[in-house]
C-alpha cells in the first residue's frame, strides 16, 4: 500500500440548524490557471460565465461563476490577471458562435435555395402559391 500525501481538503460548513456537514474537495477545486476560468471543472464546458462580480481588495475580483451546462456554481476570489484572462476567452468565445452562427445562416440559405430550386424544377411551385 502506498502513503499518498493527503490530496483533499476538508472543510466544514455549519449549517443555520447548528448541525455541521464536511465538504470533502479535491486539494485543486477551483478552475486553475491553465485551463482558464472559463473551463468549467465539473464538466469541462467552455461556457462557464461570470454572474455576480465586484472588485475586492489588491486588486482582486470577487466572482460568481456559473456553468450553463450542468449548473455548477461557484464563489471565489480572483487575480486581476485570471479575470484579464477569462474576459478575453469570453471575447473569444463570443467571436466563435458569430462566426458559427453565420455559417449556419448561410448553410441554412444554401439547404431553402436547393429546396426552392428543386421545387421550381418539379413545377411543384404554382402561381397561387405567391
Ligand atoms: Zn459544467
Amino acid at each position: 500500500m502506498s502513503h499518498e500525501p493527503n490530496s483533499k481538503s476538508v472543510r466544514r460548513i455549519v449549517l443555520p440548524s447548528g448541525r455541521t456537514i464536511d465538504v470533502v474537495k479535491p486539494a485543486a477545486p477551483q478552475p486553475t490557471p491553465a485551463e482558464g476560468l472559463h473551463v468549467c471543472p465539473q464538466c469541462g464546458s467552455h461556457l462557464v460565465q461570470p454572474l455576480e462580480w465586484g472588485e475586492g481588495q489588491d486588486g482582486t475580483w470577487e466572482m460568481t461563476l456559473g456553468c450553463p451546462n450542468c449548473h455548477w456554481l461557484t464563489e471565489d476570489v480572483f487575480s486581476r490577471e485570471q479575470v484579464d484572462r477569462f474576459e478575453e476567452q469570453l471575447d473569444d468565445g463570443l467571436a466563435d458562435m458569430l462566426s458559427d452562427l453565420r455559417r449556419m445562416t448561410q448553410a441554412n440559405m444554401a439547404e431553402d435555395i436547393e429546396r426552392f430550386v428543386y421545387a421550381l424544377d418539379a413545377d411543384l411551385i404554382l402561381p397561387e402559391d405567391f
